[in-house]
């Protein structure tokens, strides 16, 4: 079909349509209030496990669909290929098959069977690779092969999100904490995958010249944390992270630096901790990101009330818990990799109990 002909701008617009269409059916996600034993200090959760595809990826893959759509980069012959630790390719399989198109994702061989099921049940194929490192050349090869698109989401993340505005997740935010007592947040903790959210979010805080700041928690063996301190984006870890989503081996693309504000490392046995112990609160299960964000918006918590502030922070619940039920919440599996996150549980507990949170 050649680039020019109408038969193929009909199908891009037909896909475009549908695409739309899935946003247009879509209520937007909550903003929990969660009760925090700090004084004076209001934490919310952005609910972005409600989405269709149950994580934030859904804003993701509508976005990078839509760009790659309105650049000419599919054709209704077009497989559609990515890297990805899981939940991208789970949004992607679900846009993919709304415009008619066949999906390959490819990932670690150690990605959670939940997930693997989750892309099979979206009507994609995974295609399982032993070392993690090798994903992004394994789908570049593959999509050269089939004459497909490789989607690239750490290169894109950052760009094919509307920064300025059009309900992206930091508008979102805005608008649905403007009845609350500390409208403006004065932090909003984030972590990353692709660095897209903490861009959108990030660039969204400068435009409107808000004077919150932005907060990026990192976990174990991420590159993104040295890279953001040593202004470099080569850094390599050369370590697979153990927190789903979050935490690179090397600085991905679309992590942009320069809009973050801070950044703070959280052990992983921390974030699992704090995983339960938020599952615990909200009478639901929450990822294991999820957990990473609010521990570091705790010790934000404690860092403003030892300061005598004030204020609001705004955290997101990334995916749903019902993913890693064989993972963050199997002992067993934590025993295996020698994850001890009793005396982070304790410290939470006492936390609940005193209003005092110390660092184990
Ligand atoms: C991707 C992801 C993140 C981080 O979002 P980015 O916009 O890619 O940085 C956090 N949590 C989960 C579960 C994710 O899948």
């Amino acid at each position: 079909m050649p680039k020019t002909s109408t038969e193929l701008r009909d199908w891009i617009d037909t896909a475009i349509g549908r695409v739309e269409a899935d946003a247009n059916r879509s209520a937007d996600t909550h903003l929990h209030t969660f009760a925090l034993p700090t004084p004076g200090i209001d934490l919310y959760l952005k609910d972005e496990s409600v989405h269709p595809t149950g994580s934030l990826k859904h804003r993701l893959a509508r976005s990078l669909f839509l760009y790659a759509l309105c650049n000419g980069w599919l054709r209704p012959d077009s497989t559609i290929i990515e890297a990805s630790s899981g939940s991208t390719a789970v949004s992607e399989a679900h846009f993919a098959r709304l415009i008619g198109l066949p999906f390959v994702a490819v990932m670690p061989a150690t990605t959670s069977t939940e997930k693997i099921a989750l892309i099979e049940f979206e009507g994609g194929r995974c295609h399982l690779v032993d070392d993690p490192s090798t994903v992004y050349d394994e789908a570049r090869r593959l999509a050269r092969e089939c004459d497909g698109h490789y989607m690239d989401q750490f290169t894109y993340a950052e760009r094919a999100t509307d920064w300025r505005g059009n309900n992206n997740i930091a508008e979102s935010i805005y608008a649905q904490m403007a009845a609350e007592p500390h409208p403006i947040p004065s932090w909003v903790v984030v972590s990353a995958g692709t660095g897209g959210t903490s861009a959108t979010i990030g660039r969204f805080i400068r435009y409107r010249r808000h004077a919150t700041r932005l907060l990026v928690a990192d976990p174990e063996n991420s590159a993104f944390l040295e890279g953001w301190d040593t202004d470099s984006s080569d850094v390599v870890t050369g370590v697979p992270g153990r927190i789903e989503g979050i935490g690179r081996m090397r600085v991905e693309p679309s992590f942009v630096g320069g809009v973050v504000d801070d950044m703070m490392r959280v052990p992983d046995a921390a974030s699992i901790a704090t995983t339960r112990w938020v599952s615990a609160r909200l009478g639901r299960l929450v990822g294991g990101s999820t957990g990473t964000n609010v521990w570091a918006a705790l010790q934000i918590a404690e860092r403003m009330r030892a300061e005598g502030e004030t204020g609001s922070i705004v955290t997101l619940l990334c995916d749903s818990g019902e993913r890693y039920t064989h993972t963050y919440f199997d002992d067993a599996w934590l025993a295996d990799r020698d994850i001890d996150i009793a005396p982070y549980a304790a410290a939470l507990d006492s936390y609940t109990a005193t209003g005092t949170l110390t660092l184990p």
